[in-house]
């Protein structure tokens, strides 16, 4: 058993844009797949062709792309164990559901839904099981004339799975341990319908699990309770001894208060529920992490600690370190709080550790919808200088922006704090000073601009609130000899001017 090799499968079913919630299920069982060097894989479970939405299938794929969690196997990938598509494996769940019958595990059943409603009235909390079925219209109950009869006339049926009453079963989940349910909890689940000829999720999902050798489950939580009729159905085929160890991840819930996060809690707080944007048949737009200005890493970081720790404090981990880190052991059991706070503090610490040259490649679209063409080794600097003021990528325009185009306007409450009697005239007389300098950069003007504050005995603060007004339009910024150094002495002159004049 333990030199099985690790085959994780991330198994979404494309009924809409992933959650979030998903994306967490879809990178834990990469960093499980890379720290054992195994294989991560995307199947997608598409057999509910009520549910099914164009482009959902498409969508999960761009995300992960943009999430650089690359698929071993899978849709889009190939291997040998596909196809990875579950609406193209008709016959081979035919042929097991067929195998399930013959071995009297389970059997067809022809209730029409106006029978089972019926039943429901009758029966309160009526549930088809080993204590109902023998009152019902199925094959254990029909003469096998009458069921043959049934079939080749093309009346509709499905196929239940026999449970047998009053037998304990175990589910080994390695967060939460032995899991123990009684049998009789559980109902005759339907595994196939022959009026679309597909089964349903719950056969489909153990067939490919066993056919793609599967060694690890590693899913939401809200799937534990399917998961002791997944633990029959691997008896009921005869595959216990290849059945996959489960891990059932902690819930996600809402940032304030209980329950779980819903796409709602993200709508009222002002924060995406899904990887990329989305746009509904109706054209309501739902936001994405991608387009809100998230990088993928900070995502992938802030994910990673939902629901797992590494044992101490360290939270911002590169991939390589998570990957490393990683262990179900160290999952917890109850849900974690989607503090989407953090996810912005994430993205914060990821912009401040990245290159300034991958963040500026990265600004240069917002420059270019706002008109601006800068040389990219200008772009750089200035992300630099004003990057640790922002979140967000597109912060840095509004940090930024007074780089590219001079102040046309000065925001009045400076204006009246940090314009002074005597800024004009100190304004006029800086700029003198300036143009006399030949080598504009930062320390040189910093060193002269001092020596005449000192000699004329000015009042440092009021002179670098003005200068600073004249050149931004408003009180923010990075150090004030930074920005004339990148402006230079032509435009620092011409703003100075312009700013005598207008404030006078
Ligand atoms: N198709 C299921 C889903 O949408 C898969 C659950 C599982 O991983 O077994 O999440």
């Amino acid at each position: 058993m333990s030199e099985r090799r690790v085959r994780v499968r991330f198994a979404p079913s494309p009924t809409g844009p992933l959650h979030i919630g998903g994306v967490r299920t879809a990178l834990y069982n990469f960093l499980f797949a890379r720290q054992h060097g195994g294989d991560f894989i995307l199947r997608i479970e598409d057999t509910d062709s009520q549910r099914f939405v164009p482009g959902a299938e498409e969508y999960i794929q761009e995300a992960f792309r943009w999430l650089n969690l690359n698929f071993d196997e899978g849709v889009g990938v190939g291997g040998k164990y596909g196809p990875y598509r579950q609406s193209e494996r008709r016959d081979i769940y035919k042929k097991y559901v067929q195998q399930l019958i013959d071995n009297d595990k389970a059997y067809l059943a022809f209730d029409t839904p106006q029978e089972l409603e019926a039943k429901r009235n009758e029966i309160a909390n009526f549930q088809y099981d080993a204590s109902t079925r023998g009152q019902m219209r199925n094959s254990l109950t029909l003469p096998k004339e009458e069921v043959e009869r049934l079939i080749s006339e093309g009346e509709q049926y499905v196929v239940r799975i026999k449970i047998t009453p009053n037998e304990d079963v175990h589910v080994y989940d390695l967060i939460r341990g032995d899991v123990t349910y009684n049998s009789s909890v559980l109902d005759d689940k339907v595994l196939y319908k022959s009026a679309d000829e597909l089964p349903t999720y719950h056969l489909a999902n153990i067939v490919d699990d066993h056919l793609m050798e599967i060694s690890h489950v590693i899913r939401g939580e809200e799937w534990l309770p399917s998961a002791p009729l997944h633990v029959l159905l691997y008896r009921a085929f005869g595959w216990e001894e290849s059945m996959p160890a489960f891990a059932h991840l902690p819930l996600l819930l809402k940032p304030e208060g209980n329950g779980k996060l819903s796409k709602r809690d993200g709508d009222k707080l002002g924060f995406p529920v899904f990887p990329l944007q989305w746009i509904d048949k109706d054209g309501n737009i739902s936001s994405g992490y991608r387009e809100s200005g998230y990088l993928p890493d900070a995502v992938n970081n802030f994910l990673a600690l939902l629901g797992w720790n590494p044992g101490n404090d360290q939270e911002f981990m590169s991939m390589d370190e998570m990957i490393r880190l990683f262990d179900l052991s160290r999952c917890s059991k109850s849900g974690a709080k989607f503090d989407y706070k953090k996810g912005i503090w994430f993205n914060h610490q990821y912009i401040q550790a990245k290159p300034n040259e991958e963040i500026a490649e990265m600004f240069l679209s917002t420059l270019k919808e706002h008109g601006i063409e800068a040389p990219f080794e200008k772009v750089v600097t200035i992300v630099g200088l004003v990057k640790e003021r922002t979140n967000f990528v597109k912060e840095l325009w509004d940090a930024s922006s007074f780089f590219f185009m001079a102040p046309d306007a000065y925001d009045e409450k400076t204006v009246k704090k940090r314009w002074k009697e005597d800024s004009a005239a100190c304004m006029s007389e800086l700029a003198d000073v300036l143009a006399n300098i030949d080598d504009f950069s930062a320390a040189t003007q910093e060193a002269i601009v001092m020596d005449w504050i000192a000699a004329k005995e000015y009042h440092t603060g009021n002179i670098m609130n003005a200068f600073r007004l004249a050149l931004v339009g408003e009180g923010k910024g990075p150090h004030m000899f930074d920005i004339s150094a990148i402006l230079g002495k032509k435009e620092t002159l011409a703003r100075l001017r312009k700013a005598v004049e207008m404030l006078k």
